[in-house]
């Protein structure tokens, strides 16, 4: 599945992935969780915002980590991220919440053998019918499933030291129903108590413009929201309505076509001065228990083999892809409460 390049074409890539390297953004003192620690955001480097390693679909009734081997999960994975490195990739966020396969030992395993930062999350994935609850997020208040987020943020997730690096929500739309209305109010509260980021899987403007209002009700900065899946809203001046509230816009599913909107869709926003508001992502991967060998691998290159030369045709600098890959990761999910 990893694409083959012409050799010229691989050539420019190393050259703009040394570009990405050598180029230091000015950025504040803040800091986020890997799973091996905490570490600057100065230190992320060129970040991949929203991928995959692992997904099992099984539901939350169902699932449990003895559905795969971590072991033969390593072996098919690994290749993918050590084909990041002549992109210059130095971090990666893994966006599997708890009920779809988080597994933070794995994440270990996976960063300890890449030399890649992991970066994992806290929170629940509401989106499809409420597959992927467990049932306690039905009966629990807001402030009750705060607690077990920030619980997660101040001891570590099952039972290890590794800490959550952002939060992670799903919501499905067209409206937020009132328990999904009550997962975002409980990652405002996680918010306002770690400084964590909110990511929340949601697709068209509709929803993501109901969770910014229950954010301003809370006074959460939009800041502190990333409108996960953006890319399903075809309507680019909601974007720009978005990023014009402070929002971030998580353009992230690269790993699966349509470059040519995305350039198209990155160079509008840029012309509206909102680059500085724009996160890249693949959404890719991901290993699939219950599948032979995991089944089928999307790998997290497209981004550097179609979308950047893309972009560079339609005149963006070096500077403009060290905003998009370096500077908005680290100043979007740097830990730091963020209130209206
Ligand atoms: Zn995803």
């Amino acid at each position: 599945m990893i694409n083959t390049t012409t050799l010229s074409r691989r050539h420019f890539l190393q050259l703009t992935a040394a570009g990405l390297l050598s180029f230091r953004p000015k950025l504040n003192a803040a800091e986020i969780n890997t799973v091996l620690g905490r570490i600057p955001i100065r230190e992320m480097g060129s970040t991949l915002v929203h991928e995959h390693f692992l997904v099992d679909f099984i539901g939350a009734d169902a699932i449990q980590e003895s559905r795969w081997n971590k072991d033969k999960v390593v072996q098919k994975v690994l290749p993918y991220l050590q084909a990041l490195s002549p992109f210059g990739v130095k971090t990666v966020f893994d966006c599997t919440p708890a009920f779809l396969g988080r597994d933070v030992k794995l994440l270990v395993q996976l960063t300890k053998q890449s030399g890649l930062n992991i970066v994992t999350n806290t929170g629940y994935y509401g989106a499809v019918q409420n597959k992927y609850l467990p049932a306690w997020a039905h009966t629990e208040t807001a402030e009750q499933l705060a607690s077990r987020w920030k619980q997660e943020f101040e001891q570590g997730i099952d039972g290890t030291t590794v800490k959550p690096g952002f939060i992670k929500i799903s919501v499905d739309g067209p409206h937020l129903s009132p328990l999904h209305q009550k997962l975002v109010r409980a990652a405002a509260l996680t918010h306002l108590q770690t400084g964590l980021t909110i990511c929340s899987h949601t697709g068209s403007a509709i929803p993501a413009f109901e969770q910014l209002d229950i954010l301003q009700q809370m006074k959460v900065s939009p800041r502190a929201f990333v409108w996960t899946h953006a890319q399903v809203e075809k309507d680019i001046s909601l974007h720009s309505k978005a990023a014009k509230k402070g929002a971030w816009i998580s353009l992230d599913g690269i790993g699966w076509g349509e470059a040519e909107w995305y350039a198209e869709t990155i160079a509008q926003l840029k012309k509206e001065g909102w680059l500085k508001n724009i996160l890249l992502s693949h959404d890719a991967g991901w290993y699939k228990p219950g599948e032979t060998n995991g089944g089928d691998f999307t790998g997290y290159n497209n981004l550097f083999t179609t979308l950047l030369p893309l972009l560079q045709k339609k005149g963006f600098t070096k500077r403009d892809m060290n905003q998009l890959l370096v500077t908005n990761p680290a100043q979007a999910f740097g830990i730091g409460i963020r209130k209206i």
